[in-house]
């Protein structure tokens, strides 16, 4: 497990969010922890017509904080 930090994709509403999320995601964002083979796809809008691939670990300046469920 890696620890993931506030502007890291693991945190982001964005990750996850073409297919809407799983417990998976939820347990990241309570917990600040990930496996380090997380890969999921980015949902920004930017991002999303390019299937862009991210790792919990990730991260870009139009990360937005999840809300922790
Ligand atoms: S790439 Fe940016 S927008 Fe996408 S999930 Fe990561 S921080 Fe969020």
């Amino acid at each position: 497990m890696q620890t993931v930090m506030d502007g890291q994709c693991g945190l982001c509403t964005h990750f996850g969010e073409p297919h809407g999320g799983n417990d998976k995601l939820v347990t990241i964002v309570q917990s600040h922890k990930a496996d380090e083979h997380i890969v999921d796809e980015c949902g920004h809008p930017k991002h999303a017509s390019l299937h862009l691939k991210v790792t919990p670990i990730s991260g870009c300046d139009g990360f937005q904080p999840a809300k922790a469920a």
